[in-house]
């Protein structure tokens, strides 16, 4: 694919490249103390990979004036080498978990840590880090009390639960019933939900991991109530509901509701676990409806699991309510004391909870909800904001205008969900839209946006008002 002369062009290039013991010497010479030599060595060779890949960038765009960037200056690019080295170094002393921007439109984005936390769950965390807790003392009796007591008493006021339990999260919770009810035992699934939500979390897995023996039943895009009926047996312990979070089975399609098959437990007594997913408490705001914890313990429905993280908008959790019987059950069980909730975290949970004693508190408080309610007129007025952060000059540069487009809930949930919203979109004209990412990824704080037709799109949806004085100066700074 390349010609000859493309190739001479590209060794040439990359003969200016500095060594890596030069560059090493210049640093050590600036003062760079603090890092050890292989340390020193090793950001080095970062810089010059990074800059080799720039150079052959260049190239590749096939631009009129491959033979200009041939005659780049070797000092030039020394000297880049050398402050992108200095970079590497000052970020390897910086947390490797670490505030990012959000601007993929993707609310309950898993890989940027789903929920962010309201200011009173941030607040309540605080509190209980910087000291001491009663975490597992009673206040009243002045003795040993029970972890998450107070969070359990909430989940069942908010949801009607006879009982609740609060584990890692949601993966967790949905095994550990299973392992509770069913082990040893047959569960019945539709084939219409056997779903994977991820990694390696798919229901049949799960279902092994747990001790329990998986019974198909129905077809993938019809499921009846006699399907169950007909494959209970004497070894059967338990009829499992699975949200199909993050996929939607269309046309024609039938599934059993969670009143038939809750009428269907009664009558035979084997009982019944449905895993929500994101199982939020309320109906948001211009959102198709979610099953709510609330629907399925009304329908009857023995354990119903849900994370923490996802519409709830709380800390990383999964949370169990239902049946007394089986809920203690789990909670006496050995694996709980694996499972169980860090006072941070329980902390975070409680003060979110609390939040949703008043549906419209939890309207206003809790980040995940805001954010999925806000109206994209108010976020035109954001983009625009931006903009005129920007300026002339930065807006021209980096191409930048004000563009409808549409983001999603994410975390599996509401896949079909279009959340109509509006982007700062980018089409740089001096650099690609591939290397205008990259470069909002070692911003500080990185910026995580999407590209769509060679154009950055940063949408406003998640991103917090004084983010965007963040994200002006950011984008100011690379159009000098
Ligand atoms: C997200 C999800 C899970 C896993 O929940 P985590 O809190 O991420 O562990 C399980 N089941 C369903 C249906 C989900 O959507």
């Amino acid at each position: 694919m390349t010609s000859p002369n493309a190739r001479n062009i590209q060794s040439s290039l990359f003969r200016l490249l500095p060594s890596v013991d030069e560059i090493v010497t210049r640093l050590k010479n600036d003062g760079a103390n603090g890092s050890s030599d292989a340390a020193l060595a090793d950001a080095v060779r970062k810089a010059i990979g990074v800059n080799r890949q720039l150079l052959l960038e260049q190239m590749n765009q096939e631009s009129p004036n491959a033979e200009e960037n041939a005659s780049l200056s070797e000092q030039t690019l020394r000297d880049i080498v050398l402050n992108e080295a200095k970079q590497i170094l000052t970020s390897n002393k910086q947390l490797g978990l670490k505030k990012v921007i959000n601007a993929t439109g993707i609310v309950l984005h898993t890989n940027l840590g789903r929920a962010p936390l309201s200011e009173a769950a941030r607040v309540a965390l605080d509190e209980v880090a910087q000291g001491y807790s009663n975490l597992e003392f009673d206040l009243n009796l002045g003795q040993r009390g029970k972890r998450g007591s107070d969070v359990e008493s909430l989940l069942c006021q908010l949801t009607g639960a006879e009982a609740a339990l609060v584990v890692n999260n949601n993966a967790a919770a949905v095994m550990f019933a299973i392992h509770t009810m069913a082990h040893s035992a047959e569960v019945i699934v539709s084939r219409g939900e056997l779903v994977e939500i991820g990694g390696s979390f798919r229901i049949p897995d799960i279902m092994r991991q747990s001790g329990a023996k998986l019974v198909e039943v129905g077809t993938t895009n019809k499921t009846r109530i006699f399907d169950y009926r007909n494959a209970i047996t004497q070894d059967t312990a338990l009829l499992l509901k699975a949200h199909t979070s993050n996929y939607r089975i269309v046309g024609f399609t039938e599934e059993v509701s969670r009143d038939e098959l809750s009428d269907l437990s009664r009558e035979t007594n084997v009982p019944t676990l449905e895993d929500l997913g994101s199982g939020s408490l309320l109906q948001i705001d211009g959102l198709p409806h979610e099953p709510t914890a609330i629907e399925s313990i009304q329908a009857g429905i023995d354990v119903v699991t849900f994370s923490g993280d996802k519409l709830l908008g709380g800390p990383q959790a999964g949370i169990v309510v239902g049946k007394a019987l089986w809920v203690e059950k789990m909670k006496k069980h050995p694996l709980m004391r694996i499972l169980r909730l860090d006072k941070l975290t329980l902390a975070a949970l409680e003060a979110t909870l609390r939040s949703y004693l008043d549906p419209d508190a939890a309207h206003n408080q809790i980040p995940t909800l805001q954010m999925l309610s806000t109206k994209q007129e108010k976020l035109k007025k954001q983009a625009e904001s931006l903009m005129n952060l920007m300026g002339e000059h930065a807006c021209s540069v980096l191409g930048a205008k004000v563009e409808e487009t549409t983001g999603m809930v994410g975390g599996g949930a509401m896949p079909l969900a279009k959340l109509d919203s509006y982007a700062v979109t980018l089409s740089p004209k001096i650099f690609s839209a591939k290397s205008l990412e990259t470069k909002l990824r070692n911003a500080t704080p990185p910026v995580v946006a999407r590209i769509h037709e060679d154009k950055v799109i940063l949408d406003l949806r998640c991103i917090r008002e004084e983010e965007i004085n963040q994200l002006g100066a950011i984008l100011n700074e690379f159009a000098k």
